[in-house]
């Protein structure tokens, strides 16, 4: 038709499965096996719903103080939106908008490419090495801009807070969005390195360790000047994103830190169960910090497992894709779910 040459025309990012059926063991999107922490539920028990028909906080001080709070930085330094995507995606409008190509990893969250698409940023991507770890080198050349998952994903691979120093510290014209959307399950956040990188900006989530993928919540935390450019364009766009209730259980998960603290602590454990098992079972993986595994078989092609998981109930995620077509990402769910894995593995790779 003659007007589709006006029209923005973008391959959109493919998000893993969300199956209706009952019954199945989800571990192809990185939620969390548990639920959020009570208060969160009080909050929307006692929640009065006449409240609705005003307009939510556009600024969602509740929230962006808890964090603050939480966080140690000022409430000024903090950004809050609708999911990592969305302030993801509003970092990119907001601070990629040089000539320059932006640099981020060959695999890695496969929402960086979408965006720099749709925005017409033009992009590098940087090959891990073999064993899936960043090649510092490749972030110290000239670019408009850079974005680096810590721990990576799909791969789980963390790397160490001075390397990403480094690069911050090379780059002083260009901002630095280290995505932690991972981190709470095994890795340091570089949070408190804001006042001493004003080119540092760090985004995080409430969809994993936080339990709370539902209600769509995430946060920027970096420089007051880099929050303001942010704030200046999300303005520019949407003013009320994030909802009435959102900000009100996001406050209360915040603010119950043993619940957080205590939910982590077992997802570890059984994640570290599952390694030993998956081990066992003639798996190979890197070694992950996020609450998921990114494993390959010995003998068997990933492609077979994966669908024969599938007929059976058990979705994780895999992709047809140049480099990890061979692996499986494995979200850790309950202890329960990951025994009911590894009992399935282990039949059917007999
Ligand atoms: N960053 C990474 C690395 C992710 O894996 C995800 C989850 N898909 C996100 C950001 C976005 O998560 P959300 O929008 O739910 O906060």
């Amino acid at each position: 038709m003659s007007w589709e040459k006006n029209v923005r025309r973008v391959e959109p990012y493919v998000a893993g499965e969300q199956p209706k059926r009952e019954g199945v063991i989800k571990l192809n999107t990185n939620e969390c096996p548990y639920p959020p922490s009570p208060e969160v539920g009080k909050i929307q028990e006692e929640m009065d719903y006449g409240k609705l028909r005003l307009y939510p906080d556009m600024h969602a001080e509740k929230l962006v103080h808890a964090l603050a709070d939480y966080y140690h930085v000022k409430p000024e330094q903090v950004f809050v939106g609708v999911g990592s995507d969305d302030v993801l995606a509003m970092a990119f409008m907001t601070f990629f908008y040089g000539d320059k190509p932006i640099l981020f990893p060959d695999i890695t969250y496969s929402f960086y490419n979408v965006w720099a698409e749709v925005f017409r940023i033009p992009y590098k991507v940087c090959a891990l090495d073999s064993d899936f770890r960043i090649r510092k080198e490749d972030y110290l050349r000239s670019n408009g801009g850079i974005v680096i998952p810590n721990p990576n994903a799909p791969t789980g691979v963390l790397e160490d807070v001075s390397l990403f120093e480094e690069i911050i510290a090379e780059n002083p014209d260009s901002v630095v969005i280290v995505d932690e959307a991972y981190v709470d399950f095994g890795g340091t956040s570089m949070i408190p390195l804001i006042n001493q990188y004003d080119n540092l900006m760090v985004v995080q989530t409430f969809s994993k360790s936080r339990a709370m993928a539902g209600a769509r919540i995430g946060f920027a935390i970096g420089n007051e000047k880099l929050i303001h450019y942010l704030k200046d364009v999300k303005f520019s766009f949407n003013s009320y994103t994030m909802n009435m209730p959102a900000i009100e259980m996001g406050t209360a998960a915040v603010l119950d830190d043993a619940y957080f603290k205590e939910m982590i602590g077992k997802i570890v454990k059984t994640r570290e169960w599952t390694k030993e098992q998956l081990k066992r079972l003639g798996f190979s993986f890197a070694d992950s910090k996020a609450n998921f595994l990114f494993v390959s078989h010995e003998k068997v092609p990933a492609k077979d497992i994966f669908l024969a998981l599938k007929a059976n109930n058990i979705y994780v995620r895999h992709w047809d894709k140049e480099r990890i077509s061979n692996y499986l990402r494995i979200t850790i769910g309950t202890d329960e779910q990951m025994e009911k894995l590894v009992a399935f593995l282990e039949n059917y790779l007999k």
